[in-house]
């Protein structure tokens, strides 16, 4: 799902660009004036440089886009994560969890617990399935600001932490050394970690996937998990993601959005 619409968002960036490259050369010609928009869209070059001061954006002499810790992201991220800590504060105290089941958070990866704004900047937000597939294998990516430390954090609760992406099973093993590398210390095999299996779909995806074809929404695929924990007894008391499809769906107490101005999956 996200491939197919970071290349829809790649295609649009490309024709944004090239609209403003050409606007401007029209703006010269006839005065500015353009009668065929009544909006323009926002200046892509603009929104970089917005995007660059929001990361505290800086390239190492290798040519690695990082983000500062300092940046406003960090304390957006910063801010998110207190409020989730004292839920999980309370949802733990006194035992309260037996009502409803073990108390377990579910966190997408990609920009939920590894960054990846080295890809999205230095491909200036756009998509190619290969290079992607590269940048991760290579089990190289940041940990998001604070998310090792709230597993850490939900973990001494008694909290049961999974972890739930969009990323293909191809690319579990680099993910999960990622996670571990990091500093996630929490449980990573197969039942912590769920992939989007398209040649061996779990049956309880069955509505929506079959080993002959997927068909799955990001949403179907992520509550419909979510509801596969809930059946084995877990109460989701938090879930996080950077994409509102990551949350929408049910099947967890409360969703966490984190930022994410680079890219959007439906
Ligand atoms: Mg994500």
């Amino acid at each position: 799902m996200r491939k197919s619409l970071k290349i829809a968002g790649a295609a649009s960036a490309c024709v944004l660009t090239g609209a403003v490259l050409y606007g401007s050369g029209a703006a010269s010609a006839d005065g500015g004036a353009n009668p065929t928009h009544s909006t323009e869209p926002y200046n892509i070059g603009k929104l970089v440089g917005e995007i660059d001061d929001y990361y505290g954006a800086e390239q190492d002499d290798d040519g690695t886009w990082t983000s500062s810790p300092d940046s406003d992201y960090a304390k957006d991220l910063a801010r998110v994560q207190h409020e989730a800590k004292k839920d999980i504060r309370q949802a733990t105290q006194h035992g309260k969890h037996h009502r409803h089941g073990k108390p377990a958070l579910v966190l997408d990866i990609d920009d939920t617990s590894l960054l990846s704004f080295d890809y999205e900047r230095s491909t200036n937000y756009t998509f190619d399935e290969e290079t992607w597939n590269e940048y991760v294998s290579k089990a190289d990516r940041p940990a998001v600001f604070g998310m090792p430390e709230l597993v850490e954090y939900a973990k001494k609760r008694g909290v049961e932490i999974f972890f739930l992406t969009g990323l293909s099973e191809d690319l579990r093993k680099p993910a999960v050394k990622n996670l571990e590398k990091v500093g996630f210390d929490t449980k990573l095999d197969k039942s912590h970690v769920f992939t989007k299996d398209k040649a061996n779909p779990p049956s309880y995806l069955d509505h929506c996937a079959t080993p002959a074809k997927w068909e799955c929404s990001t949403v179907e695929y992520k509550a419909g998990t979510r509801e596969h924990l809930e059946d084995k007894g877990f109460h989701i008391v938090g879930n996080f993601g950077d994409q509102q499809s990551d949350l929408d769906g049910g099947h967890a107490k409360k969703g966490y959005k984190l930022p994410n101005p680079t890219y959007f999956v439906e």
